[in-house]
């Protein structure tokens, strides 16, 4: 576990309903995220990135439920929140940058407008409100930011409009900005410059980010700390030197096999793929949960769950391998 967490996860395990069937999306997750520190989570499209996200929002749909464990943010349950409370926990303490910028802005409303609004907690002029909008454009690199105040989203690029999504959450100094596959979007050269913004912003905020990917060059460039994800479980987090460089778990493994920036680096320009699918998550089977696809399976791997190792400090890995 991390030294001085803003944000805990233990033991947390959540299902959906749906169709008569019961959908394990999240088992066992534990999590922390430092202060001022930038973790990574990686995985598949349906290894359960998303479901994390909208737990720590609170945003889970309603035919889901929280089996077990807790989510515990600056010493306080967030499941003990009253709705009021978690409200100004949302966007005030925890901000959250999405893929589509369309997502937080409002096509109809100006750009300055939107980031007076979103100030609306403090109690402080009008004039100060639109001071903090144009330094905020400026500082995630608008040019002549206080002339773009009236131009409305659609008249930025899609770059511009992710920075200006990122400077609506910076605005308001959050705790911890999660960005939820934020350069996914973007070009590649789009993408280098979103993940300086965010390190530069990030330096000067000291805020903590969760920043949640499929693209692990770009995770490798902006956290310190990464977490694979697998079928709604954790089978390995570290240190990203030593995730990158020692990684143990046959899927982490193959996943940075398949990372594009690899292979456009490598002769071979054919683009890898981990054969299989992911495992019905409403009938899982016994034994790991990676083992209809793992090339190093054995007889153990059918009948027994791995626990989770401690391989390295604070390196761990859940594989019968280790
Ligand atoms: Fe592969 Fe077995 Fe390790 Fe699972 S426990 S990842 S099946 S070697």
């Amino acid at each position: 576990m991390l030294s001085d967490p803003v944000l805990q996860i233990r033991n947390l395990s959540v299902e959906f309903s749906a169709r008569k069937r019961t959908i394990r999306a999240l088992r066992n997750i534990d999590l922390d995220i430092p202060r001022g520190g930038t973790v990574g989570v990686v995985g598949e499209s349906g290894c359960g990135k998303s479901t994390l996200i909208l737990s720590i929002m609170r945003l889970l749909a309603p035919n889901s439920k929280i089996v077990s464990g807790d989510i515990v943010f600056e010493d306080r349950s967030l499941f003990e929140l009253t709705e009021r409370e978690m409200q100004s926990v949302r966007g005030n303490e925890i901000s959250m940058i999405f893929q589509d910028p369309l997502t937080s802005l409002n096509p109809v409303i100006s750009v300055g407008q939107q980031l007076i609004d979103v100030q609306y907690r403090d109690s402080v002029a009008k004039k100060v409100k639109q001071q903090r909008a144009i330094d905020a454009l400026s500082q995630v690199g608008i040019p002549d930011a206080e002339a773009r105040l009236s131009s409305f989203p659609h008249q930025f690029s899609g770059g511009m409009r992710q920075r200006i999504a990122i400077a609506m959450t910076m605005i308001e100094e959050p705790i911890l900005l999660i960005a939820d596959e934020p350069t996914t979007a973007l070009d590649a050269t789009l993408e280098v410059q979103i993940i300086r913004e965010l390190k530069e912003l990030q330096k000067q905020s000291r805020c903590s980010i969760l920043f949640v990917s499929h693209h692990l060059g770009v995770v490798a460039d902006l956290c310190d700390y990464v977490v694979v994800m697998y079928a709604g479980e954790i089978v390995e987090q570290g240190p990203v030197r030593d995730l990158f460089y020692n990684v143990r778990h046959p899927y982490a493994q193959k996943l940075l096999e398949c990372d594009p920036a690899r292979i456009v680096r490598s002769a071979e320009k054919k683009f890898p793929t981990i054969p299989g699918d992911l495992p019905d998550l409403g009938n899982l089977p016994g034994g790991c949960i990676f083992s209809n696809r793992c090339h190093s399976a054995f007889d153990k791997c059918e009948t027994h769950s791995p626990r989770r190792t401690e391989v390295s400090t604070g390196h761990s890995v859940s594989c019968h391998l280790y």
